[in-house]
């Protein structure tokens, strides 16, 4: 370890409980490594404070000695941002220990939790009091709150609740230098100028290290109705969730899926079966709830829309879920497009966003032009369509080779894939974050006023280039190296 890193950790030492350092190099290896694998890294110790003034101890040591901070949640990010590099010189600042719920107030419908707290925890305790935090992902029993707020996370519920910017009234951090800030009042107006909690939200640990924030509850769900609906074309399915949208805010999800994911999925999970007779180009799940019995029973609502909607022509067929255990399996079809579409072979897949409207005809036109640009492969998107966002993935030709093709042809689709999603006017980047996997796409593509303004707030903020370096900021043009080999493999 280098004098710099030992001299860390002796500032350090008197102000951490015993056992909050490890640099035991065999006790490191699973916090090194992404959640998927894909990268691996170096650090010279894992560091677990347990509040906020011992989190500002650590970074006032890290400042002094010029150690750089990479922070960790849950590990759960899908773009490399909680990895260390491979040079060995970082720190990982592990939040898991901050794990306190600070307070529930069903009243003011706001929940104070702490960087470390799990979002399934998080539920749990809301629920308790007749609350939910209206945020749901795959990874909620391992996603930490710092973690969502630090990669501004969405989910299935973003169509009614919004991404994380919209769902945290408030932040308490850790500034580069030591500060720290409280803005854990939730005001609703506040206008003393620069929104300090805004640029930490989505920040992904480069700007300061988020210790808790004050997050906003929804009634809990009463009632609920999912439905499952063939229609012929991503435009037709976006003109029947306006309709629904124009006659009920009950609609929470809204998801889409080309007719080859479902049938990747009926081949992939053994016992699940098609939710509608006949063939049907594109699917639909939609979900609605109510907070209140009295209203009219989500399902119910579903049924009625929905017969009408495929009155005007807005969908081929439907059927709404006649039990919770039928709507789970409609939601496990869903969840498991992903894991089927790997074990079809090897693929780059594309978390990426474009204008709502524009979304049905860059589904259609992106995946044809991918297929007649690269023959062989095959292209297609689903997700999340009222969000704009789809998970667009384009897998290898038949029989090629894994690892050549990730390492030869990969990187070259991506790129193809992020031109067509720039001309589109949208976002190589729709909720997973930029970590260290899209920062050099982002260098590329982000237009050079908004990139601009990144780096000056990263060299205002972060002056000494603390916190988690080469990470989401994007470099400037001229230090760019080519895309690394296998970059967007998933
Ligand atoms: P980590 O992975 O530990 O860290 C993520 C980033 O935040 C890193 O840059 C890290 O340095 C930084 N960070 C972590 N904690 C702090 C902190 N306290 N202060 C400052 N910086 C911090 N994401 C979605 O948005 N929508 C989805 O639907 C979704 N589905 C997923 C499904 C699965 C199965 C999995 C594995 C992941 C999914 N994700 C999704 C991605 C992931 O869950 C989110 O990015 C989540 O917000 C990461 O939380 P985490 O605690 O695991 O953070």
């Amino acid at each position: 370890m280098t004098s710099a890193r030992s001299a860390f950790l002796e500032t350090l030492a008197p102000h951490l409980p015993d056992g909050a350092i490890t640099t035991d190099a065999n006790a490191l290896v699973p916090w090194l490594v992404d959640w998927r694998g894909r990268y691996r890294g170096r650090a010279a110790a894992l560091v677990e404070p347990r509040d906020t003034a011992q989190v500002a101890a650590v970074v006032r040591a890290a400042a002094a000695h010029r150690v750089p901070l990479v922070p960790q949640g849950g590990n759960t990010g899908m773009v490399g941002g909680a990895t260390p590099a491979m040079e060995g010189d970082a720190v990982i600042l592990s939040l898991r220990r901050l794990n306190r719920i600070r307070s529930v107030d069903p009243a003011a419908n706001l929940a104070v939790a702490e960087a470390g707290v799990i979002l399934q925890t998080l539920n749990d305790a809301a629920l308790e009091q007749e609350r939910r935090f209206p945020l749901m992902l795959g990874a909620r029993g391992s996603a930490t709150i710092g973690g969502l707020v630090s990669t501004n996370a969405g989910g299935t519920q973003v169509l009614r609740f919004g991404t994380m910017r919209g769902l945290v009234a408030g932040v308490e951090a850790v500034m580069a230098d030591g500060a720290v800030h409280d803005g854990l009042a939730a005001l609703p107006k506040d206008n003393r100028g620069y929104n300090l909690d805004q640029l930490l939200i989505g920040a992904e640990g480069t700007l300061g290290v988020v210790t808790a924030a004050a997050l906003r509850l929804v009634p809990a769900v009463a009632a609920r109705g999912t439905a499952w609906v063939g229609v012929a074309s991503p435009d037709t399915a976006l003109a029947l969730l306006r309709r629904l949208q124009a006659q009920t805010d009950a609609v929470e999800s809204f998801e889409i899926l080309p007719a080859e994911s479902l049938r990747a999925v009926l081949a992939h999970l053994p016992d699940s079966r098609a939710p509608l007779g006949g063939e049907h180009p594109w699917h639909l799940l939609i979900e609605a709830t109510a907070s209140d019995h009295e209203d009219e029973r989500p399902d119910a609502l579903l049924e009625r829309l929905l017969a009408d909607a495929l009155a005007k022509g807005l969908g081929d067929d439907a059927v709404v879920a006649a039990s919770e255990r039928q709507a789970d399996a409609f939601w496990r079809i869903r969840d498991s497009i992903s894991e089927a579409e790997r074990a079809q072979g090897p693929a780059t897949q594309h978390d990426i966003s474009v204008p709502v409207p524009a979304m049905p005809r860059f589904m259609i036109e992106a995946a044809a032009a991918c297929d007649a640009r690269f023959p062989g492969t095959h292209a297609s998107g689903f997700g999340h369509l009222g969000d704009g966002n789809v998970h667009f993935h384009v897998r290898a030709p038949a029989g090629a080779d894994p690892e050549r093709w990730y390492a030869e042809a990969a990187p070259g689709v991506t790129r193809f894939v992020h031109d067509l999603v720039t001309a589109a006017g949208g976002s190589i980047s729709a909720e997973h974050g930029i970590g260290q996997m899209k920062r050099d796409e982002l260098a590329r593509l982000l237009p050079p006023a908004r990139a601009d303004a990144m780096r000056a707030i990263k060299a205002a903020l972060d002056p000494l280039g603390i916190m988690n370096p080469g990470k989401l900021v994007p470099l400037v043009p001229d230090e760019l190296v080519p895309l690394a080999p296998g970059t967007d493999r998933k």
